[in-house]
């Protein structure tokens, strides 16, 4: 018998990192501390509250989080927002997968600019949106120039641009998103353009957001997730800040009751530690920030990283590298351009199995 499979997707294998057994874990750039024993307490209490009401559907439009996300990215930005231009999602894949849904399709196109996020093309074949992807420069900035000239020949209803940018750690000035919006503003029927800060609240002091240009934008979508951050990648919760007219679209393409009740709750409760969980992130990025230097003083290339991660290399042979640390019991990522390999900040116990693996392996 065949299946009627779509044929875009026949052969295709599911997406994923290796899910290995592996002592030290710097291979998805998850937060590597745990919730803590209060943050725990109060997920449980609030989950048991909200199991009492599970016999119904959870708020559709879940305002209750919706407004304490608005007032978590007006602290941790500077930027004034209303519940309205607030939309969450089961993670920031789901986030991506509503703008595609919403503002892609056929006969339309995605654009973004490589080297970055692997889902994007995927987020873009799942909606049937013709896929381009430009390039960044040689060290992995924006060349606004080529951006702008890719905008201009492609006609995209989407941009994608992550920033701090996945693989690479490289953060936008508001200069070039300015730019790429300058130039989306002149897609006739319209362009969206999305920046995917996923790794917002890893940027260095003076680093600003994009939320600060929602304002003046009303097709500029920042999305978020609680993923990083927050370590919460376990709980599946993403979101993003734009006009409330985009927000409108969206809801128009969601799932009905897409957010469940447990998962509202669990996300409420976490915000409610924001402060807590944010000097956890100060400490992880004074971790970063001496991954880089460490690995700059063996003599390695490293990109500038405003994320929990660094990208690192050169490597003639990149896998025999990734290999001997994973015989080490070290996971980190093969992934990027050739020759480069990417490491997820840890515990500083993880960090030290990193580099004395490291030191073995790549014989300094
Ligand atoms: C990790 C990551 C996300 C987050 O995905 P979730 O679905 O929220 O877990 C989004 N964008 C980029 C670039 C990422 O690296």
């Amino acid at each position: 018998m065949t299946l009627p499979l779509r044929p875009e997707l026949a052969g295709l294998e599911p997406y994923g990192a290796p899910q290995l057994d592996v002592p030290v874990l710097l291979n998805v750039n998850e937060n590597p501390y745990p919730p803590s024993d209060a943050v725990v307490a109060r997920i449980a209490a609030d989950v048991a509250e909200a199991a009492h009401g599970l016999n119904r559907y959870p708020d559709r439009d879940f305002l209750g989080l919706r407004r304490d996300l608005a007032a978590y990215l007006g602290r941790e930005s500077g930027v004034v927002l209303a519940p309205d231009q607030i939309w969450a999602a089961n993670g920031s894949n789901e986030i991506m997968l509503h703008l595609l849904q919403a503002f892609g399709g056929p006969g339309r196109t995605a654009l973004s600019f490589a080297p970055t996020y692997s889902m994007y093309p995927e987020y873009a074949r799942d909606t049937s949106t013709a896929w381009v992807a430009g390039r960044r420069a040689d060290d992995f900035s924006l060349d606004t120039t080529v951006a702008v000239e890719s905008i201009v020949r492609h006609q995209p209803s989407v941009i994608l641009l992550a920033s701090p940018n996945n693989p690479t750690g490289t953060a936008l000035p508001l200069a070039d998103v300015e730019a790429v919006l300058a130039a989306a503003d002149a897609v006739a029927g319209g362009c969206v353009v999305v920046v995917d800060e996923a790794y917002g609240e890893f940027r260095r002091a003076g680093t600003p957001s994009a939320l600060e240009l929602l304002a003046e934008h009303p097709n500029l979508a920042v999305s978020r997730t609680m993923s990083k951050a927050f370590g919460l990648a376990g709980a599946r919760v993403g979101y993003l800040a734009a006009a409330p007219a985009l927000i409108d679209a969206l809801r128009v393409v969601r799932l009905p009751y897409h957010l469940s009740g447990v998962t509202q709750a669990v996300a409420r409760a976490a915000l409610s530690f924001a402060d807590e969980l944010m000097a956890q992130v100060g400490s992880l990025r004074d971790d970063r920030d001496a991954c880089v230097a460490w690995l700059r003083e063996r003599g390695f290339t490293v990109a500038d990283s405003d994320a929990n991660f660094v990208l690192f290399g050169l490597f003639d042979d990149r896998h025999a590298i990734w290999q001997g640390l994973l015989e080490r019991g070290v996971l980190i990522r093969e992934v990027g351009p050739e020759g480069w390999l990417r490491v997820s900040i840890g515990t500083p116990a993880e960090m030290a199995s990193f580099r004395d693996a490291l030191v073995e392996v790549a014989g300094l």
